[in-house]
């Protein structure tokens, strides 16, 4: 099995410190073969104002140093997480040209609302009693999910995350059945397949594995074959957590491969 984690933060994310050099020694030690780093960069910030900044002198500095030191030990990976590429697609594109040859890996998430709430990052939403705030907040992230690829296929590579209202939905006590939403996750997964790129199965550092199972089978009768796996880790403790029963839940589901990135192209590995 290919153990992988690419979905990563460092110190270039405003809600990380850590440094790379940490998370590349913690992905040793947990026997990882290959990392990505995935470094924050949303088109809206928490509070809803646009925003796109990324700082890619420092990433690439801070990627080059440690992919040096780490030669022979880790494969490591320069990524992105772009967040809310539907909002200002032009910009999006502006910040990924910023990545230039080395850029390998684009993740496309969407953790704010957009063109409702101010725009504010989902974290921020209070959900508890409010069930009707919590179906416009799928409704919300499931029609910028279409939107990115079925409009924008080039700003991403794997689809991060794609419950993410979920984890604030839950965190407040509430849920909402994931089959409500079956029609709507099978056309973004058609079209995921469709345009060749990947479905994340994203672990948020091993708490969230058991909505996978159902996602999986309908990606995969969706025609869907590229699947990645993140940690979301933003510190080194985090790393790799659920890797390894995120790939065993993809073997399980009949897929035979897992994708890694390389200068956005996607390489597999057997399971
Ligand atoms: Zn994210
Ligand atoms: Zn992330």
């Amino acid at each position: 099995m290919y153990l992988c984690d690419v979905h990563t933060h460092s110190l270039i994310s405003p809600d990380s410190e850590a440094p790379l050099t940490a998370m590349a020694e913690a992905s040793v030690s947990a026997g990882l073969e290959e990392l990505c780093v995935t470094d924050h960069c949303d088109l809206l910030d928490w509070e809803g104002r646009p925003d796109g900044s990324f700082d890619w002198t420092a990433a690439k500095e801070q990627y080059r140093a440690v992919k040096a030191a780490f030669d022979g030990r880790l494969a490591l990976r320069l990524g992105l997480e772009l967040g809310s590429a539907p909002f200002d697609p032009d910009k999006a594109r502006a910040v990924i040209a910023g990545g230039g040859e080395e850029l390998d890996f684009v993740l496309g998430s969407l953790h704010n609302w957009i063109g409702d709430q101010g725009n504010i990052d989902l974290y921020f939403s209070r959900f508890a009693g409010d069930m009707a705030l919590c179906r416009k907040a799928m409704d919300n992230a499931l029609s910028h999910a279409w939107a990115l690829v079925a409009r924008y296929p080039d700003c991403y590579d794997s689809l991060a995350h794609v419950l993410y209202p979920m984890r604030y939905i839950r965190r407040d006590g509430m849920d909402l059945p994931l089959t409500d939403y079956e029609e709507a996750l099978r056309a973004i997964f058609t079209e995921v397949a469709k345009t060749g790129r990947a479905l994340e199965v994203n672990t948020h550092h091993g708490l969230d594995m058991d909505d996978w199972p159902l996602l999986l089978r309908w990606f995969k009768e969706c025609g869907g074959e590229l699947i990645t796996v993140g940690s979301d880790a933003h510190r080194p403790g985090d790393v790799a957590k659920g890797v390894p029963e995120a790939l065993a839940l993809i073997k399980a589901a009949g897929f035979d491969h897992i994708a890694t990135f390389e200068k956005r192209r996607p390489v597999t590995h057997p399971l």
